[in-house]
């Protein structure tokens, strides 16, 4: 039995579905991320396994006992999950210390039980415990809001887009803070965010929530190169898209035949590559097509090339090393590296 169990889960708000027959299983000790866009219900499904909102259908269960289920509706402080929500949400009259206590018993709370250890677990000094929460900065305050949902020592700790009201930089340095203090207590976690990245850099398996429901559940390795649609396909990452066939086990498409990440019906099907899976060349070589450069946007480290396939009037997005970049206009070779996606193509109703 998984540490958190999911079982045919709904909710509607009126007659509007938000969660349909959601089931998620999650081991001990890992760390989900589901990862959908705004108004999938990634709030309402926290709230569900919190105790806040109830679910009209289905099963939670934590540590193989059922805390929300038919006639079962365990209160959220017997629940033993800690919550971190999206601003934080720490009192500003109280200090760090008083915070990172607050929800504990109040002989525990007089004692500061545990800021010490908490406070270095999530890499904050001990200075930190007197000071009021305004004098830190965002990424600071999250990993107190964190401390403080691990303070009652939780079974599971749900956070909810707990990064994403900070600026790049804090928000990775803060993501491995985080990842660190919940690899240190061994904690169940739960993350849910529509950042394709946050989902795919934090969770050991991510979970895509899509219009209420569980399209696809993998590694973030398995889910960016073999996404379940190709509506995953562009919602996880960028895809280049073509119009192609399959056939003994390959992928004939106008940038060639190209291998199959998975085995595929022959047929029509439409053709997914990454553009950093697009390699431009100066020269033609066995196995490359000829290609356009029609823009070019440099973002440092990488950049966003547009193409056009002469041959087949396609267009595609390449991401090259910014290292060298073509100009547009340029007259180019692509060949293609790794194995290619195939969505069968759907059959049209007669
Ligand atoms: P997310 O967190 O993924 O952005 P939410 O769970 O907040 O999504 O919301 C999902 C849908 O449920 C939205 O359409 C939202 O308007 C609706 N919703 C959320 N909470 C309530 C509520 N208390 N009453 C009515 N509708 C709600
Ligand atoms: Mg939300």
């Amino acid at each position: 039995m998984a540490k958190l169990d999911i079982t045919g889960l709904s909710k509607a708000f009126g007659s509007h579905p938000v969660i349909a027959d959601f089931n998620l299983h999650i081991g001990s000790g890992s760390l989900m991320a589901i990862l959908g866009p705004s108004g999938s219900g990634k709030t309402t499904l926290l709230r569900l396994l919190c105790g806040f909102e109830r679910a009209q259908a289905g099963t939670i269960g934590i540590d193989g006992r059922v805390v929300s289920g038919p006639g079962v509706h365990v209160q959220p402080e017997q629940r033993r999950i800690g919550y971190v929500a999206q601003e934080g949400a720490l009192f500003p009259h109280l200090s760090v210390a008083d915070n990172i206590v607050f929800g504990l018993p109040r002989a525990q709370r007089r004692a500061h039980h545990r800021v010490a250890e908490l406070l270095e677990l999530v890499g904050l000094p001990q200075a930190y415990a007197a000071r009021p929460p305004q004098h830190l900065s965002g990424g600071e305050q999250q990993r107190v809001a964190l401390a403080r949902a691990l303070a009652a020592a939780p079974s599971v700790v749900l956070l909810d887009e707990p990064f994403s009201a900070l600026d790049a930089a804090l928000r990775s340095e803060t993501r491995n803070a985080v990842v660190h203090a919940l690899e240190a207590t061994r904690a169940t976690a739960v993350l849910v965010t529509h950042d394709q990245a946050e989902a795919l850099s934090m969770g050991d398996h991510v979970a895509v929530l899509w219009q209420g429901r569980l399209a696809q559940v993998a590694t973030p390795q398995e889910l960016y190169r073999a996404p379940a649609t190709r509506e995953l396909a562009r919602f996880v990452g960028e895809a280049v898209l073509l119009e192609g066939v399959v056939a003994e086990h390959r992928a004939v498409c106008s940038l060639g035949s190209l291998p199959l990440a998975a085995p595929t019906a022959p047929g029509p099907a439409a053709v997914m590559l990454r553009p950093e899976q697009i390699l431009l060349l100066p020269e033609s070589m066995p196995d490359t097509v000829p290609a356009q450069v029609e823009s070019v946007v440099f973002m440092g480290a990488h950049a966003n090339v547009q193409l056009a396939l002469p041959a087949s009037g396609e267009r595609i997005a390449a991401r090259i090393s910014g290292q060298s970049v073509p100009a547009p206009g340029a007259r180019m070779w692509v060949s293609v590296c790794g194995p290619a996606v195939a969505y069968p193509a759907a059959t049209r109703p007669s």
